[in-house]
């Protein structure tokens, strides 16, 4: 994954600067400490995350905490890999599906965040599972969205709900609510609901997804966040958690060459789980995220 690819670099460099070390003493840890801090924020994770972060290697680095099997190279690694796992959320979080069917997954986040793709991803990795999906095409926005997740839908061969085309502008809240009733009336089991970002955060659009929101009482409420966003990741996570309180994040675009800090910090920033890791363009590009298996990656 080229992502992480420096931040990875950067943290064996650090590790292994140790490995000749036969003891640590507080002067070692703490340069430790600083180079670690250092190789975050050029990575782009969120100064918070990544104070706090580094409160914590260095306390138990310091402490008596000892691993007799490891030497203290080793030890500091097992931290660094711990605390990782903990801002990636620490255990991995599934999908949360309905007692009643359909399942209703609404989806927010920035234009171009990768939310369209994703939801076509999203319907093939469910249907390979034995679901029936549909999609519901609530962007209204952009001209071209209806018809871009149309040509999603048939790619992953799923069921859509879109309005009439030449209808106008329409309403968004209402096809979010009649995609949904269709959905139950045709016994799909799972909706997603694709809805209308913009290229910064702007109060009109997160009204409008409040209120789709509203409408339809999702069971997950998905937001997509592009990894190359960078130190804006944080504010824009911020604004979508105050507008729509979402359940759970999708990483889109981890294949990229972005630094990895959006995917470091928005976990930790919002106390909301990452589910899924999207990794390309093609329909394929979907994983469930394993905060254990990024860190390994990372730490590679
Ligand atoms: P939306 O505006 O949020 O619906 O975003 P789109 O789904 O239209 O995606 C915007 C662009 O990003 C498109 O060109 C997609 O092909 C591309 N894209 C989406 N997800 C990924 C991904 O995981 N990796 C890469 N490399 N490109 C992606």
């Amino acid at each position: 994954m080229a992502t992480f690819g420096t931040l990875s670099d950067r943290l064996t460099e650090t590790f292994r600067n140790l490995r000749t070390k036969g003891k640590l003493t507080p002067a070692d840890v703490d340069g430790t400490v600083r180079e670690i801090r250092r190789a975050l924020l050029d990575a782009d994770v969120a100064l918070p995350v990544v104070k706090e972060f580094t409160a914590k290697v260095r306390e138990r680095a310091l402490s008596d905490e000892v691993n007799k099997a490891l030497n203290p190279a080793q030890q500091v690694v097992q931290i660094v890999n711990e605390e990782l796992i903990a801002i990636l959320g620490g255990q991995q979080r599934r999908l949360q599906f309905a007692k009643n069917p359909p399942t209703v997954i609404m989806l927010a986040g920035l234009q171009g965040s990768g939310k369209t793709t994703f939801a076509g991803k999203l319907a093939k990795m469910l249907e390979s599972d034995g679901h029936t999906p549909m999609l519901v095409a609530a962007d209204l926005q952009r001209p071209n969205a209806v018809n871009q997740l149309q040509v999603v839908a048939e790619r992953a061969g799923a069921a859509i709900y879109a309005p009439e085309p030449g209808n106008g502008v329409g309403d968004p809240v209402k096809v979010a609510r009649d995609g949904v009733e269709a959905a139950r009336r045709q016994q799909y089991d799972t909706v997603i609901i694709d809805t209308a970002g913009r290229l910064g955060v702007d109060a009109e659009l997160m009204k409008q997804a409040a209120d789709i929101r509203r409408a339809v009482d999702p069971d997950e409420v998905l937001f997509v966040i592009d990894a190359m966003i960078g130190q804006d990741a944080v504010n824009t996570a911020k604004a979508f958690q105050e507008g729509v309180d979402f359940t759970g994040v999708v990483l889109s675009k981890l294949d990229g060459d972005a630094r990895g800090g959006a995917a470091l910090s928005v976990a930790s920033i919002t106390g909301r789980p990452i589910i899924f890791a999207s990794t390309g363009e093609n329909l394929d590009d979907l994983e469930p995220f394993h905060p254990d298996r990024m860190a390994s990656r990372i730490l590679d």
